[in-house]
């Protein structure tokens, strides 16, 4: 049996409270233990509190394999869940960057061969192996800024062949690299250019989806719900016969329009509704009528250069467990960082640091199906931290453009 004990946080950041999603107040209540430490048994959590509680349960069980480690001082969180990536594409969009920077619009940017076809068509031509080898490099990213388990979605082969191969990356990044990474079918992204809507919404729910189900290739099942992609009645047959085949739902909506696409996964009961940029009151009233959980994505804000960030002090105000993501993808949010995250949704929605990180933890582990496993440091949960080099929480969100990671531990193991 293996021991660890780690003594000395000088903020032990806990997040223990009731087991499920945090709403309204209990967004701000982190459950800090001020110079705090953690005893980790075999990759599990076994005891929280003051250090000089830990060092003497540890003394009291000692056995070959204790190893101690001081925490100097540093602040302690549990490892950021990120629950909404793209995470495995071919390449990256440095020339829409640019195009941008110069001002080109969205749909000049495509016309000049830029925006998702790019990807889509790297990505087509990429074998499994060079996938796994881009995609590995991001997953290290994530790692070093604290992230322990990310939801990773497919969406840029959109061929019958195409997107079971992303799955399959996304497979074998969760075997062979430290990081835990849940499964989205995104199918649904976008139309391919040489077929019609109809016929890729048959393809999606006729050959895609029962292949996915069947090869046990993704948990949830996601649709980019928008204007010129899927429109509501194309999304609903999608993700209703996702849901029949056992698929959890998750849905990017109201990104660009106020389309109605809250309240179409209300309708459907699904975990969480992403994006929200344009979700009126009607909207989260609707969330919070069918307990779904609003993904929050400031980094395509920010980097798309907008400024309509989602309604996040409303959504808190209503009752809504909400969730902050990076939506890590190469065309609008191209950073692992959710430090970045948490300093975007302080400065532009208004979120206080505390509420911040219980969206980036314990909510979007909730959000993951996995809130009695990780986004939390309580007993019996997987140790799965990240280590600060600062000594109040506050700090993670307000300096931001450093790393301020000092170490990321995933079941008990040092991987940072
Ligand atoms: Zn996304």
């Amino acid at each position: 049996m293996k021991t660890l004990a780690l003594l000395h946080a000088s903020q032990l950041v806990t997040l223990a409270g009731p087991k499920r999603p945090r709403i309204g107040k209990e967004l701000s209540e982190l459950g800090i233990i001020r110079d705090g430490g953690l005893l980790i048994r075999d990759g599990k959590i076994d005891i929280v509190g003051p250090s000089d509680e830990i060092e003497k349960a540890a003394r009291g069980a000692v056995r070959a394999g204790l190893a101690i480690v001081d925490l100097g001082g540093r602040v302690v969180l549990p490892g950021f869940v990120d629950a909404h990536t793209h995470l495995v594409f071919a390449g990256n969009r440095l020339e829409d960057f640019e195009r941008r920077a110069r001002g080109e619009s969205y749909e000049q940017i495509a016309k000049a061969g830029g925006g998702i076809w790019s990807t889509v068509e790297k990505t087509r031509g990429a074998s499994e192996a060079d996938l796994f080898a881009q995609a590995k490099k991001r997953a290290d990213w994530l790692l070093r800024c604290g992230t322990t388990t990310v939801e990773s979605k497919s969406g840029y082969g959109l061929t019958l062949d195409d997107e079971p191969k992303i799955l399959r990356v996304i497979q074998r990044l969760n075997n062979e690299t430290p990081l835990e990474i849940v499964p989205t079918f995104l199918g649904a992204h976008a139309v391919p250019r040489d077929t019609s809507p109809d016929e890729y919404v048959d393809l999606v729910i006729d050959e895609m989806l029962p292949r996915v189900a069947k090869e046990k290739l993704a948990e949830f099942c996601d649709v980019f719900c928008e204007r010129g992609y899927f429109d509501i009645e194309q999304s609903r047959e999608i993700l209703s016969a996702a849901k029949k085949l056992g698929l959890k739902l998750r849905g990017h909506v109201d990104q660009l329009t106020n389309s109605g696409g809250a309240k179409l996964m209300a309708e459907l009961g699904a975990t969480t509704a992403d994006h929200l940029e344009k979700t009126d009151e009607p909207g989260i009233a609707a969330l919070k009528t069918a307990n779904v959980q609003p993904v929050l994505l400031p980094g395509s804000v920010y980097a798309l250069g907008s400024t309509s960030y989602p309604r996040a002090r409303e959504m808190i105000d209503a009752g809504l467990a909400v969730v902050l993501a990076t939506d890590f993808n190469p065309g609008s949010s191209p950073t692992p960082s959710m430090p970045m995250i948490l300093s975007l949704a302080c400065t532009q929605m208004k979120m206080s640091p505390a509420e911040a990180i219980t969206a980036a933890t314990i909510n979007a582990a909730y959000s993951l199906n996995r809130g009695d496993k990780i986004g939390s440091l309580e007993s019996g949960k997987v140790a799965n931290f990240a280590v600060f080099d600062c000594e109040d929480y506050r700090e993670i969100a307000y300096w931001f453009g450093i790393p301020q990671t000092h170490s990321v531990y995933v079941r008990g193991e040092r991987v940072r």
